[in-house]
Protein backbone atom coordinates (compact mmCIF):
# COMPACT_ATOMS: atom_id res chain seq x y z
CA UNK A 1 0.00 0.00 0.00
CA UNK A 2 2.84 2.36 0.80
CA UNK A 3 4.13 2.31 -2.47
CA UNK A 4 1.30 2.62 -4.53
CA UNK A 5 0.58 5.99 -2.40
CA UNK A 6 3.62 7.15 -3.42
CA UNK A 7 3.34 6.75 -6.93
CA UNK A 8 -0.26 8.40 -6.46
CA UNK A 9 1.47 10.98 -4.38
CA UNK A 10 4.43 11.22 -7.16
CA UNK A 11 2.65 13.77 -10.10
CA UNK A 12 1.49 16.19 -7.00
CA UNK A 13 4.85 16.50 -5.48
CA UNK A 14 2.81 15.74 -2.05
CA UNK A 15 4.14 14.45 1.23
CA UNK A 16 3.42 11.52 2.83
CA UNK A 17 2.19 12.00 6.72
CA UNK A 18 1.30 8.33 7.42
CA UNK A 19 -1.07 8.45 10.81
CA UNK A 20 0.36 6.15 12.97
CA UNK A 21 -2.20 7.02 16.21
CA UNK A 22 -2.94 3.95 18.27
CA UNK A 23 -0.51 1.48 15.79
CA UNK A 24 2.06 -0.40 18.28
CA UNK A 25 6.19 0.56 17.31
CA UNK A 26 6.21 -2.73 15.41
CA UNK A 27 3.82 -1.20 12.30
CA UNK A 28 5.82 2.17 11.74
CA UNK A 29 9.31 -0.04 12.12
CA UNK A 30 8.02 -2.10 9.14
CA UNK A 31 6.69 1.38 7.14
CA UNK A 32 10.21 2.87 8.55
CA UNK A 33 11.80 -0.21 6.62
CA UNK A 34 10.42 0.76 3.58
CA UNK A 35 11.68 3.87 3.40
CA UNK A 36 8.83 6.30 5.13
CA UNK A 37 10.11 8.67 7.95
CA UNK A 38 7.18 11.42 8.27
CA UNK A 39 4.59 10.17 11.25
CA UNK A 40 1.45 11.69 12.50
CA UNK A 41 0.26 11.07 16.11
CA UNK A 42 -2.66 12.68 18.13
CA UNK A 43 -1.29 12.21 21.40
CA UNK A 44 1.55 13.73 23.30
CA UNK A 45 1.78 10.97 25.49
CA UNK A 46 1.76 8.36 22.73
CA UNK A 47 4.17 10.31 20.52
CA UNK A 48 6.96 10.61 23.39
CA UNK A 49 6.26 7.01 24.06
CA UNK A 50 6.99 5.68 20.45
CA UNK A 51 9.65 8.21 19.85
CA UNK A 52 11.48 7.14 22.84
CA UNK A 53 11.62 3.72 20.79
CA UNK A 54 11.81 4.20 17.39
CA UNK A 55 14.67 5.44 15.05
CA UNK A 56 15.50 9.30 15.61
CA UNK A 57 15.56 10.56 12.51
CA UNK A 58 11.57 9.97 11.96
CA UNK A 59 10.01 13.12 11.54
CA UNK A 60 7.11 13.42 14.05
CA UNK A 61 4.22 15.36 12.92
CA UNK A 62 1.62 16.49 15.90
CA UNK A 63 -2.20 16.24 14.21
CA UNK A 64 -4.47 16.72 17.40
CA UNK A 65 -5.42 19.28 19.42
CA UNK A 66 -3.12 20.22 21.84
CA UNK A 67 -2.83 21.47 25.31
CA UNK A 68 -0.64 24.11 25.90
CA UNK A 69 0.72 22.49 29.12
CA UNK A 70 1.59 19.75 27.28
CA UNK A 71 3.75 21.55 24.46
CA UNK A 72 6.81 21.31 26.95
CA UNK A 73 6.92 17.60 26.31
CA UNK A 74 7.21 17.57 22.72
CA UNK A 75 9.05 21.00 21.89
CA UNK A 76 12.97 19.37 21.54
CA UNK A 77 11.86 17.21 19.33
CA UNK A 78 8.72 17.97 17.05
CA UNK A 79 8.84 18.01 13.45
CA UNK A 80 5.97 20.25 12.59
CA UNK A 81 2.86 20.76 14.90
CA UNK A 82 0.07 20.79 12.47
CA UNK A 83 -2.88 21.46 14.80
CA UNK A 84 -2.24 25.06 15.63
CA UNK A 85 -5.95 25.85 16.10
CA UNK A 86 -5.79 29.07 18.34
CA UNK A 87 -3.82 32.14 18.88
CA UNK A 88 -2.93 30.80 23.06
CA UNK A 89 -1.15 27.81 21.71
CA UNK A 90 1.13 29.52 19.29
CA UNK A 91 2.15 32.04 22.20
CA UNK A 92 2.55 29.24 23.99
CA UNK A 93 4.88 26.83 21.09
CA UNK A 94 6.70 30.32 20.72
CA UNK A 95 7.33 30.58 24.74
CA UNK A 96 8.33 27.29 25.04
CA UNK A 97 10.73 27.06 21.76
CA UNK A 98 12.51 30.72 23.03
CA UNK A 99 13.58 28.82 26.24
CA UNK A 100 14.82 26.05 24.46
CA UNK A 101 16.44 27.95 21.66
CA UNK A 102 14.51 26.17 18.88
CA UNK A 103 12.36 27.63 15.95
CA UNK A 104 9.44 25.07 16.17
CA UNK A 105 7.59 24.53 12.10
CA UNK A 106 3.94 24.90 12.60
CA UNK A 107 1.08 24.57 10.33
CA UNK A 108 -2.32 26.96 11.39
CA UNK A 109 -5.68 24.41 11.29
CA UNK A 110 -8.38 26.15 9.68
CA UNK A 111 -11.97 25.32 10.20
CA UNK A 112 -14.11 24.55 7.28
CA UNK A 113 -16.04 21.17 7.74
CA UNK A 114 -19.46 21.60 9.26
CA UNK A 115 -18.91 19.59 12.30
CA UNK A 116 -18.59 22.45 15.49
CA UNK A 117 -16.70 19.11 17.30
CA UNK A 118 -13.82 20.11 14.58
CA UNK A 119 -10.96 22.37 15.86
CA UNK A 120 -9.53 25.34 14.05
CA UNK A 121 -9.88 29.35 12.59
CA UNK A 122 -11.91 30.60 10.01
CA UNK A 123 -10.43 32.75 7.56
CA UNK A 124 -11.60 35.65 8.84
CA UNK A 125 -10.15 34.68 12.48
CA UNK A 126 -7.30 34.21 11.19
CA UNK A 127 -6.80 37.33 9.00
CA UNK A 128 -7.90 39.45 12.34
CA UNK A 129 -4.90 37.57 14.51
CA UNK A 130 -2.36 37.61 11.62
CA UNK A 131 -2.91 41.54 11.58
CA UNK A 132 -2.74 42.21 15.01
CA UNK A 133 -0.63 40.07 15.15
CA UNK A 134 2.14 39.36 12.31
CA UNK A 135 4.22 36.62 11.86
CA UNK A 136 7.28 38.35 13.56
CA UNK A 137 6.12 38.20 16.43
CA UNK A 138 6.71 34.99 16.62
CA UNK A 139 10.33 34.92 16.04
CA UNK A 140 10.76 30.71 17.38
CA UNK A 141 7.81 29.43 15.33
CA UNK A 142 8.78 28.92 11.42
CA UNK A 143 4.78 29.28 10.06
CA UNK A 144 5.06 27.00 6.99
CA UNK A 145 1.43 26.86 6.26
CA UNK A 146 -2.17 25.32 7.26
CA UNK A 147 -3.68 22.15 7.52
CA UNK A 148 -7.63 21.26 7.60
CA UNK A 149 -9.93 18.61 7.94
CA UNK A 150 -12.74 18.36 5.33
CA UNK A 151 -16.47 17.31 7.23
CA UNK A 152 -17.29 13.82 7.69
CA UNK A 153 -19.66 13.27 4.73
CA UNK A 154 -20.22 11.13 1.76
CA UNK A 155 -20.93 13.73 -0.80
CA UNK A 156 -18.16 14.42 -2.84
CA UNK A 157 -18.80 17.85 -4.19
CA UNK A 158 -19.06 19.07 -0.12
CA UNK A 159 -15.69 17.27 0.42
CA UNK A 160 -14.41 19.37 -2.70
CA UNK A 161 -15.56 22.40 -2.17
CA UNK A 162 -13.99 22.91 1.40
CA UNK A 163 -10.62 21.78 0.30
CA UNK A 164 -10.81 24.44 -2.50
CA UNK A 165 -12.22 26.98 0.19
CA UNK A 166 -8.30 26.16 2.49
CA UNK A 167 -6.30 26.34 -0.62
CA UNK A 168 -8.41 29.60 -1.54
CA UNK A 169 -7.24 30.82 2.05
CA UNK A 170 -3.71 29.06 2.18
CA UNK A 171 -2.97 31.33 -1.20
CA UNK A 172 -5.07 34.54 0.59
CA UNK A 173 -2.69 34.33 3.51
CA UNK A 174 0.03 33.58 1.59
CA UNK A 175 0.19 37.05 -0.38
CA UNK A 176 -0.93 38.71 2.32
CA UNK A 177 1.56 37.84 5.33
CA UNK A 178 4.45 35.77 4.40
CA UNK A 179 4.61 36.87 0.73
CA UNK A 180 8.59 37.21 1.45
CA UNK A 181 8.41 33.81 3.45
CA UNK A 182 8.76 31.05 0.72
CA UNK A 183 9.09 28.40 3.84
CA UNK A 184 4.79 29.34 4.04
CA UNK A 185 4.45 26.77 1.58
CA UNK A 186 2.42 23.66 2.51
CA UNK A 187 -1.46 22.82 2.11
CA UNK A 188 -1.75 19.50 4.55
CA UNK A 189 -5.44 17.80 3.27
CA UNK A 190 -6.34 14.74 2.80
CA UNK A 191 -6.65 11.34 5.14
CA UNK A 192 -7.73 7.82 3.76
CA UNK A 193 -11.62 8.14 2.18
CA UNK A 194 -10.51 11.57 0.52
CA UNK A 195 -6.91 12.10 -0.12
CA UNK A 196 -7.96 11.78 -4.10
CA UNK A 197 -9.51 14.72 -3.66
CA UNK A 198 -7.46 16.89 -1.79
CA UNK A 199 -4.57 16.27 -4.06
CA UNK A 200 -6.96 17.69 -6.85
CA UNK A 201 -7.57 20.75 -4.39
CA UNK A 202 -4.02 21.33 -4.24
CA UNK A 203 -2.68 19.58 -1.13
CA UNK A 204 1.19 19.35 -0.78
CA UNK A 205 1.08 16.95 2.32
CA UNK A 206 -1.78 14.50 3.11
CA UNK A 207 -2.21 12.20 6.19
CA UNK A 208 -3.20 8.96 5.34
CA UNK A 209 -3.61 6.76 8.70
CA UNK A 210 -6.42 3.63 7.96
CA UNK A 211 -5.28 3.18 4.53
CA UNK A 212 -1.51 2.60 5.77
CA UNK A 213 -1.97 0.55 8.92
CA UNK A 214 -5.97 -0.70 8.33
CA UNK A 215 -8.69 0.04 10.65
CA UNK A 216 -8.00 1.64 14.18
CA UNK A 217 -9.90 -0.28 16.82
CA UNK A 218 -12.68 2.34 18.53
CA UNK A 219 -12.18 4.81 15.68
CA UNK A 220 -13.90 7.78 17.00
CA UNK A 221 -16.00 9.16 13.77
CA UNK A 222 -17.02 13.02 14.48
C1 LIG B 1 -6.64 10.22 12.31
C2 LIG B 1 -6.33 11.42 11.50
C3 LIG B 1 -5.97 11.30 10.14
C4 LIG B 1 -5.91 9.98 9.39
O1 LIG B 1 -7.18 9.43 9.28
P1 LIG B 1 -7.44 8.14 8.33
O2 LIG B 1 -8.87 8.29 7.95
O3 LIG B 1 -7.18 6.95 9.17
O4 LIG B 1 -6.54 8.23 7.18
C5 LIG B 1 -5.64 12.47 9.46
N1 LIG B 1 -5.67 13.67 10.06
C6 LIG B 1 -6.01 13.82 11.35
C7 LIG B 1 -6.03 15.18 11.93
C8 LIG B 1 -6.36 12.71 12.10
O5 LIG B 1 -6.72 12.87 13.39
Amino acid sequence: MLFQLLRELEPYRAKLVAVSKTKPVEAIQVLYDEGQRIFGENRVQEIMEKAGRLPSDIQWHMIGHLQTNKIKYIAPFIHLIQSVDRPKLLHAIQAEAAKINRIIPILLQLHVAQEETKFGFSEEELMVFLNEEPPASFPNVAIQGVMAMASFTEDEKQIRREFAQVRATYGRIKTKYFQDNPEFSECSMGMSGDYQIALEEGATMVRIGSLLFGPRPCQITP
